[in-house]
């Protein structure tokens, strides 16, 4: 596992790697609940307090209160419909999975809200990365100066090959041709996004790990239907 935001006491933000085994309940496969348990006993972290959502794909944010405690922690019984969730409260652990995917991991120091987001190319393109740092903005009195967003290991563009058919929804200036193949630098895209809704360069923490060159990462691009599981990215207040 490697944590985000270490240079804070108040927050905890870890994401995991396939030494912990497969943490996801989206991927078949035996022991997803044991490892959970060891992965939480290791953070000294309480499962039960761990809360899931669904992942459709597209830009559903939902603020997470304390009776939703549990919800996709130990059997599929996430939250339907969103691929974000935010909280400004205390004992809830906001948790996603991803097998590529971007982690994309929120923290207004200043207000103690947290907040975490799953996000796939489409996710990026319906733009849920600003969306949700608009949300904190609006809902929550979050300010640039303090607001800290990490984005942990996902596929990188070495190995983000796109097609023609979906080339029209991306903005060209990301895009590099190698060997007459279509690569799309995603992780660019995302920081372009936060800069236009004021995010402070020096407040990201960027993995440079492409989950698919790494094997120590599990990618459904690299390994399609033979892959085994999904990391999982938590975010709590402390
Ligand atoms: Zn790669």
């Amino acid at each position: 596992m490697i944590g985000f935001f270490e240079k804070f006491s108040d927050i905890i933000a870890t994401f995991s790697d396939s030494t912990d085994g497969n943490l996801s309940f989206k991927w078949s496969g035996d022991n997803v609940l044991a490892n959970r348990q060891t992965f939480f006993n290791q953070l000294e972290l309480s499962l039960p307090n761990l809360v899931t959502v669904q992942q459709v794909h597209g830009n559903k944010i939902i603020k997470v209160i304390s009776k939703d405690r549990g919800r996709g922690s130990t059997e599929k019984n996430w939250l339907n419909g969103y691929d974000a969730l935010i909280t400004n409260e205390k004992n809830i652990i906001l948790g996603i999975e991803t097998a590529d995917c971007l982690p994309v991991f929120f923290y207004d120091k200043q207000n103690q809200v947290i907040a975490i987001a799953h996000a796939g190319w489409q996710g990026v393109v319906k733009e849920i990365i600003p969306k949700l740092a608009e949300l904190m903005k609006k809902d929550y009195n979050t300010k640039s100066d303090s607001l800290h967003i990490a984005i942990g290991p996902h596929i990188g563009k070495c190995c983000f090959e796109i097609k023609q058919d979906i080339l029209d929804m991306f903005p060209s200036k990301f895009l590099q041709k190698i060997n007459n193949r279509l690569y799309y630098d995603l992780t660019a895209l995302v920081v372009d996004q936060l800069k236009t809704v004021g995010v402070h360069h020096k407040n990201l923490e960027i993995s440079s790990v492409c989950t698919s060159c790494n094997h120590k990462y599990y990618s459904y691009r690299r390994d399609k239907s033979a892959n085994q599981g999904g990391q999982l990215g938590i975010i709590t207040l402390i």
